[in-house]
């Protein structure tokens, strides 16, 4: 029987090919690479597990420090020595020393660990990761890129050299005036593309309000996710009262206990799965069970991880009914997706079926890149 014998932490700069800026701010460009961190697992018996989260914490409040030093010191003396089929033993065994709280306790970190536990009991297996959570319903998916907050005029342009991209997470900034300008303009430049507007929190609910009634006659406009403050389910009730335009909550919504909440609420029509806050494949799961169950649409997204997050993604996404392309952008963010074995053509990326994640990790690129925590 496999026994965990090591396990390995790599924070690592992954440069970005272009400036990325969100609702809540700068996220990174050519001179500032993001800051992600490697899981390496391996057991007594040879078989190795990755994983990976990227720290964003104007995002949410986990940093490369924290992410490192939790798994480091809390998550791996708990996982030496235990066979890694024994998932749902390990989720209640660091939920015990990493309690959850009202929160789910740095998920980030859960998270990066989690997609490794994954991948090690994939190649055990001799199975692909979407058949361990009942195999993929989906051959291939559908990506929505990401446009980051620009001028309209550019972020038209990049829409159109995307084509045929046949869906775009437009970023908006808070300002209704210039954000309808943003849609129209994209709109008008990519006819056939569905808008999932996204505000990361810039908005107050009336300005809001005001943005979806300027574009409701956008045809093409699908939802508008996360307008108000995260802690805000108030804010997006009223912004959901006051427009017929689906709201999703991303920022807001962490845990399948977020979700009960918000469904009494009635403050939210969609919710977006990121397995980064969810704190692990089988707890996002969860959430997608209360979506499910309670009418409320499901949405895929990431937070710009390089291929071992992406393709980890990939295949949970694999395996549910999601109302759009999933928005997992780091093909057209990052200057590599350090890992072989991705396959995406035309904007469509097919789900593996090797053992695990049932892609190559570049080890020597995340050798070759560390961040150094002490300096
Ligand atoms: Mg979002």
């Amino acid at each position: 029987m496999s026994k965990i014998s090591e396990i390995k932490v790599f924070p690592t700069s992954v440069a970005m090919t272009e400036k990325f800026t969100i609702g809540t701010g700068f996220v990174g460009d050519p001179d500032a690479a993001g800051d992600h961190v490697f899981v390496k697992i391996t057991t007594d018996d040879g078989y190795i597990g990755w994983g990976e989260q990227r720290a964003l914490p104007s995002w949410s409040y986990e940093t490369t420090e924290s992410i490192t030093s939790t798994i480091r010191f809390h998550i791996a003396p708990l996982l030496l020595g235990k066979n890694p089929l024994f998932r749902n033993e390990f989720s209640k065994d660091i939920n015990n020393i990493l309690k959850p709280a009202v929160s789910n306790g740095h998920p980030f970190a859960k998270a990066a660990v989690d997609i490794a536990i994954h991948d090690l009991c994939g190649k055990i297996l001799d199975t692909p990761l979407h058949s361990l959570l009942g195999g993929k319903q989906h051959n291939s998916l559908p990506l929505c890129y990401a446009l980051s907050i620009d001028s309209a005029e550019i972020m038209a342009l990049k829409a159109k050299a995307l084509q045929p991209c046949s869906c775009f997470k437009v970023k908006v900034e808070g300002k209704p005036e210039k954000d309808e300008e943003r849609i129209r303009t994209i709109n008008e430049m990519a006819p056939d593309a569905k808008l999932w507007i996204d505000a990361n929190q810039s908005y107050t609910p009336a300005n809001a309000v005001e943005l979806l009634r300027r574009v409701e006659d956008v045809n093409q406009v699908y939802c508008l996710e996360q307008p108000v403050s995260s802690q805000d389910w108030f804010g997006m009730k009223r912004v959901k009262e006051g427009s017929h335009i689906p709201i999703a909550i991303d920022e807001g919504c962490f845990s399948h206990f977020d979700l009960a909440k918000i469904v009494k609420l009635e403050c939210a029509d969609a919710v977006v799965l990121k397995l980064c806050k969810s704190g692990g494949i089988l707890e996002c799961l969860k959430t997608a069970n209360i979506a499910e169950a309670n009418s409320i649409e499901i949405l895929g997204s990431g937070l710009t991880e390089a291929g071992i997050g992406f393709i980890a993604s990939v295949h949970l996404f694999s395996t549910l009914d999601l109302a759009l392309p999933v928005e997992l952008n780091a093909p057209v963010f990052l200057d590599s997706m350090i890992a072989d074995g991705i396959e995406i053509d035309e904007h469509v990326v097919s789900v593996p079926d090797g053992p695990g994640l049932g892609i190559i990790p570049d080890e020597d690129y995340i050798n070759a890149h560390p961040i150094h925590l002490d300096s």
